[in-house]
């Protein structure tokens, strides 16, 4: 027996429809108390998975026209009863009929918590719900499939197999360790230390998703990086739509980091335009570079930034040698003008040629951020890890393995590589929220909206 939740389902606002949510024990109860069905009998005598038309009924007014959806539990969303009432959209109306469901056994549901009633009954697995979140909030083709991937539960089963075969691991262990007079071979050391190494090969290559996961969501961490005056400000305004950062003659005028977000093709870019680098005795604008220095190190893309109309000189060639090659895409800025120099010349192997004032090329530049994004890109079929909490989680996992074979290797007692085991079997049983407690529960559902 749970007590009853509702909530508008749907975006506030108006809209032309809306759709308002009712689950537990006296979902449909309530719905026979507030429906009139035009034609049939009551919500209470409808199956599963039909809807009927009617109004709802306020102090025997009628308040909309609306359809009526039962889901019999288990076969809902949340794995209870369930009553959909898709109503016209409009704020005021819907939130009436919000009101008329609401009484002394149904509450307004909190954040998340239809999803979170999902997982408790055991229809949705942690990182299944946490994709739910994902869903809502993806933008663009990859995340909403990255995403989608994983509400299918293609993390779930990566690390169910990988959790079961620890298990077995564990098993083998167990029975060598319960019976050791009895006439069971004695566990093979080398078969056992293949088994760990193959798993662990597939906790790091699941842990290495982590990355395009957060590139999907949070953007490509992309630094804009070059001498003053080369034109990086101005990339950045072409590439941003509108003045942001101050365009001048004047070398070394962009002092610190200007950022904005921006979408190139299906790639979400969160870019950076950095002071330039350059030798300089002034103090402020020495930080600047320093950070500049400091964005080239952490960013998942450089784009650097060179002028063909003049030589390179000793400071270009200071940052040649810095840059991260195989996060880098090399910028020969302002085609427009006669060129002193070719990219060749100077050992650039994969470069492009813009004009960031007159906007020629700037697809091409799209073209090469959309390769540079797919060479990092994860089959959304084969899961990944989606956010902070599974990282930590698999991490712990991985430390915990390695620390068993470690153990194995030294020659210790098996005894002590099944504790290590098993604190990693613990890691990745919280990863998929079977083993979890009620605040980390309580912290996943907190980033949801309300109603789902
Ligand atoms: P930053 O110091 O690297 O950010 O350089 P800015 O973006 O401030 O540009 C320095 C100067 O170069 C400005 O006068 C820009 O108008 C000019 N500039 C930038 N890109 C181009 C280009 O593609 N062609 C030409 N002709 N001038 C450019």
């Amino acid at each position: 027996m749970t007590d009853t939740i509702t909530a508008i389902a749907t975006p506030h606002g108006t809209g032309g429809m809306a759709v308002i949510r009712i689950s537990g024990t006296n979902a449909i109860a309530r719905a026979d108390a507030v429906f009139q069905p035009i034609r049939g009998g009551k919500p209470s005598e409808m199956a599963g998975y039909t809807c009927a038309y009617g109004y709802i009924l306020r102090d025997g007014q009628r308040l909309d026209d609306v359809v009526l959806t039962v889901f019999r539990a288990p076969h809902s969303y949340t794995g209870e009863d369930v009553v959909e009432i898709s109503c016209h959209g409009g704020r005021y109306l819907t939130e009436q009929i919000l009101r008329t469901v609401l009484c002394d056994t149904v509450r307004l549901a909190q954040a998340g918590e239809f999803t979170k009633r999902a997982f408790l009954s055991g229809k949705l697995s942690l990182t299944q719900a946490e994709a739910v979140a994902d869903l809502i909030s993806a933008s663009g083709e990859n995340a909403m499939k990255a995403a989608r991937s994983l509400r299918d539960g293609a993390t779930f089963r990566r690390i169910k197999a990988a959790s079961e075969q620890l298990l077995v691991i564990l098993s083998d262990l167990a029975v060598w360790a319960d019976y050791p007079d009895e006439d069971i071979p004695d566990v093979d050391g080398g078969a056992l230390e293949r088994r760990l190494e193959e798993l662990l090969t597939e906790l790091r290559n699941l842990l290495s998703t982590y990355d395009y996961g957060r590139i999907l969501r949070e953007g490509l961490h992309t630094a804009i990086v070059g001498k003053p005056n080369v034109g990086k400000s101005t990339l950045f305004n072409a590439l941003s739509g509108y003045e942001r950062s101050i365009v001048t003659d004047i070398a070394g005028t962009t002092r610190d980091v200007v950022e904005e977000q921006i979408r190139l093709g299906d790639v979400t870019l969160r870019l950076s335009d950095t002071a330039g680098v350059r030798d300089t005795a002034e103090q402020i604008e020495r930080i600047g570079v320093e950070r500049s220095w400091q964005y080239l190190e952490e960013a998942d893309l450089v784009l650097a930034v060179f002028d063909t109309s003049r030589l390179l000189d000793a400071e270009d060639q200071a940052l040649l040698e810095r840059l991260p090659m195989a996060r880098t895409i090399c910028i020969c800025n302002k085609s427009d003008l006669a060129r002193t120099w070719q990219p060749e010349d100077y050992g650039f192997s994969d470069y492009i040629e813009i004009s960031a004032k007159t906007g020629d090329k700037l697809p091409e530049l799209e073209e090469a951020v959309a390769k540079f994004c797919s060479r990092r890109s994860v089959p959304a079929e084969d899961g990944m890890i989606a956010n902070e909490r599974q990282r930590g989680c698999l991490m712990q996992a991985i430390d915990a393995v390695q620390e068993g074979l470690d153990a194995l290797q030294m020659g210790l007692a098996y005894d002590a590589v099944t504790v290590s085991l098993d604190a990693a079997e613990d890691a990745l049983l919280q990863l998929t929220g079977e083993r979890i407690t009620d605040r980390v529960v309580d912290t996943v559902f907190e980033r949801f909206c309300v109603g789902k």
